[in-house]
């Protein structure tokens, strides 16, 4: 037999689900209570956990972040002549939630601090077909939703907030999704909490309330018949499937129940990148999030923008040759395929175009504090190498 010598290789992942250690126990608990749909034991507590801890109301447990928006575009009564402001800087879903419904988006430009929407622009935006404003809190900072709101009041319109990466963060000591008609939530395995794939719609707009029961019913007003009002359930309205299984639900709750642990947990990477990069952005040399004093971040994610195109790629590609994985940032929607078919060019929206050039988002996750050292150590040297 020949020996062989294990190099024990250090890979800095962009990403890397935290487990609690919960998750096995109530995931059993939940398989033997042979209840496994939506809207059961594990699904209720982490309702009641989530109205507890972060005040959100009526919450509705989804699949996914992306149901949870289309469900809220339902309930805003989204159809073909409306439109809808929103980032271009934004995952896929949030424009799709709008368009699977026949509105239009109409995408407003970003600030470079936080890289949300930028407010100022918003009311350039507004026509008469304006239905609704849907902004996002990229890596968990809190878009202006105060000023957002007074916008929507003035002009009469819904505002929908994808918090899919802001759960835990606040505004001005509000949690996010508690001020806006209606928010919605991620539990994808790349967000802070997950429960592999899962999500959340918290409704504020008591108009809305009885119609989205039928809505995540398929439709049906089984939400009656299990509230003893009615005996049979029958088809009252359009809907889908909008339930997250009790399975999903359970490992939900373990991760819930951490929440504050897991921020706490990653404030540490933050901190660190902080300091690595401040020196450069004091310099002039790249730009890190700027958090406004009013607000309380879940630390989910930082981002890195460089000076030039050029040096992000340099950045990224000398870090790959030690192992280390930062990612881009997401590519603008407006200039995306689709975004060209709705009729969009790269140039309608060159602060976004130009910033998403730049942008690099780091690694994040509980764990990485194992390896921060190496991680920082080599982000460090390709710095030094990239501003010599
Ligand atoms: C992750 C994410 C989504 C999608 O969440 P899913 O739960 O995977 O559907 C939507 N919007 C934003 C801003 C996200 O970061």
């Amino acid at each position: 037999m020949t020996k062989k010598s294990i190099i024990m290789e250090t890979i800095i992942l962009f990403n890397r689900v935290y487990l609690t250690g919960k998750e096995q126990g109530y995931i059993l608990d939940s398989l033997n209570s042979r209840r496994h749909c939506g809207n059961h034991s594990y699904g209720q507590k982490c309702i009641s956990y989530l109205n507890d801890e972060m005040n959100l109301k009526n919450i509705f447990l989804t699949p996914s972040c992306t149901s949870a928006m289309e469900m809220g575009a339902m309930l805003a009564d989204l159809g073909p002549g409306d439109e809808v402001i929103l980032p271009s800087y934004t995952f896929s879903s949030t424009a799709n939630a709008i368009t699977i419904r026949g509105a239009h988006p109409v995408f407003c430009e970003i600030c470079p601090e936080t890289m949300n929407i930028d407010v100022s622009k918003i009311e350039q935006l507004i026509t008469a077909k304006t239905k609704m404003i849907l902004p996002i809190d990229y890596a968990g900072i809190p878009c202006e939703i105060d000023q957002i709101m007074q916008i929507a009041k003035k002009h009469k319109l819904v505002v929908m907030q994808d918090a899919a990466q802001s759960i835990g963060s606040k505004h001005k000591g509000e949690f996010c999704g508690t001020v806006p008609d209606i928010a919605a939530f991620s539990f994808h395995e790349t967000k802070n909490l997950s429960c592999g794939e899962g999500g959340a719609l918290t409704i504020n707009n008591p108009d809305w309330l009885d119609r989205a029961h039928f809505l995540q019913e398929k439709g049906t007003d089984r939400s009656l018949v299990l509230k003893g009002i009615k005996s049979k359930y029958s088809w009252v309205d359009i809907g889908s499937s909008f339930l997250l299984s009790d399975l999903n639900s359970a490992m939900l709750l373990a991760q819930l129940e951490d929440w504050k642990v897991i921020g706490e947990k990653r404030s540490v990477i933050t901190k660190a990148y902080n300091e690595l990069f401040s020196p450069y952005a004091e310099q002039g040399m790249l730009k890190i999030p700027i958090v406004p004093d009013y607000s309380e971040v879940n630390h989910h994610a930082f981002f890195v923008i460089f000076d030039t195109e050029e040096n992000k790629d340099s950045f990224l590609s000398i870090l790959k040759e030690k192992n280390v994985y930062p990612y881009i940032g997401y590519l603008p929607l407006h200039s995306s395929p689709m975004g060209q078919k709705l009729g969009y060019k790269a140039s309608d929206l060159p602060i976004t175009e130009n910033l998403a050039s730049r942008i690099v988002r780091l690694p994040f996750y509980v764990e990485l504090v194992n390896d921060l050292e190496y991680c920082i150590d080599n982000m460090s040297e390709t710095l030094k190498t990239i501003y010599k």
